[in-house]
């Protein structure tokens, strides 16, 4: 099991434990560099936002290793063809926690329309003072969008109707018990309507950069971006212009295109890339360590499920979880 993380481990020791299992612990991403150390094991478990080169697959195969489970939703990371082609299977945990994301992206999003980073930096800094512009929004007055209503989107969606919020969402696919809380509409459609927009897609070649000058034009002034699902959904570039110009009111983003550069570690704040620290520095932005999905039931889930598939997957059972394309 690579990449673990302490709060995984009473998880992990319990799976032990009840079945008997043998599993090892390592801290490090699954890489090139230390997949030897899979050799001798029946099957290999990770968490990570680091791609899996090619040749990984290859010597997991040439160790008798017949698959790879993923102990996280998004399989980006994956290069699904050249898994098949080594002559492995893969698999993902689909849902550890869909109400993980979606609280914390509700969350931010109240934070956002507080304007609470704004003042708590003054408050801080010893400023009482109320600001001019720093009323807020209240959440039933919102039109919010949300771009791909599966797992996650549909449970923030659900939770922002009951507080009153219209919800639109945009999805190729359709779920008709959606429909007590949402209504389907265009994209072209949600972006005019939407005071908030929300992606909740998974990252491929359909939605990699679907937020680009072209996004950005179609939406509303004074509109909200949040992205909890993958960095490079959103071109920071572009969004940077609509922030710079006021377009936009302001985002929450948990997930960057350039997060491997810095994420998972402690830094000067100076050294990290220009796009965020700048970014950072303003009031209107919230951002955070990829962490929505950082909660007790979601670890529990992650390490219990994945054990179990990677488990049936190396005896040649079939499993819900698998991934074929
Ligand atoms: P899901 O598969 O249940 O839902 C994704 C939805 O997006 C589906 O309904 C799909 O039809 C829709 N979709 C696909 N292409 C689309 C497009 N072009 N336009 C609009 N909709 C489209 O997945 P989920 O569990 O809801 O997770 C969504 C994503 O969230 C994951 O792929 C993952 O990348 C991300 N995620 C982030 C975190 C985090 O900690 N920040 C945690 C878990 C998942």
């Amino acid at each position: 099991m690579y990449a673990v993380l302490g709060d995984e481990l009473p998880y992990i020791e319990k799976f032990a434990a009840v079945t008997g299992q043998q599993v090892t612990k390592l801290t490090d991403y699954l890489s090139l560099d230390n997949v030897q150390l899979a050799k001798g094991y029946d099957a290999v478990v990770t968490q990570q936002t680091f791609d899996i080169p090619d040749a990984v697959y290859a010597r997991l195969a040439e160790f008798g290793i017949k698959q790879i489970t993923l102990r996280q939703v998004g399989y980006d990371i994956l290069n699904i063809q050249a898994i098949h082609k080594a002559g492995l299977r893969a698999s993902n945990v689909a849902a550890y926690s869909p109400r993980a994301i979606a609280e914390y992206t509700l969350t931010q999003l109240m934070n956002l329309i507080r304007h609470n980073k704004k003042y708590y930096r003054t408050t801080t800094a010893g400023d009482w003072t109320w600001k001019v512009g720093g009323q807020a929004k209240e959440i039933h007055e919102l039109t919010v969008a949300v771009i791909g209503a599966g797992r996650i989107g549909s449970a923030l969606a659900e939770m922002l109707h009951a507080l009153g919020a219209k919800v639109l969402a945009v999805d190729p696919v359709y779920h008709a018990q959606n429909e007590a809380f949402l209504d389907y509409v265009s994209l072209d459609e949600a972006l005019k309507e939407a005071d908030v927009i929300s992606f909740h897609t998974p990252l491929n070649d359909q939605t990699r950069g679907m937020a680009n000058d072209a996004f950005f034009k179609k939406i509303q002034k004074k509109a909200y971006i949040l992205n909890f699902a993958r960095g490079p959904l959103i071109e920071t570039e572009a969004l940077l212009k609509n922030l710079r110009s006021d377009k936009l009111a302001g985002a929450a983003l948990d997930v960057l295109p350039n997060e491997n550069d810095f994420m998972n570690r402690v830094q000067d704040p100076k050294t990290v890339p220009a796009d965020v620290q700048e970014l950072m520095a303003m009031d209107n932005v919230l951002l955070s360590p990829h962490v929505a999905f950082y909660s007790d039931l979601a670890i529990k889930n992650m390490v219990e499920i994945s054990l179990k598939d990677a488990v049936a997957l190396a005896q040649g059972e079939r499993i819900e979880n698998e991934i074929f394309y």
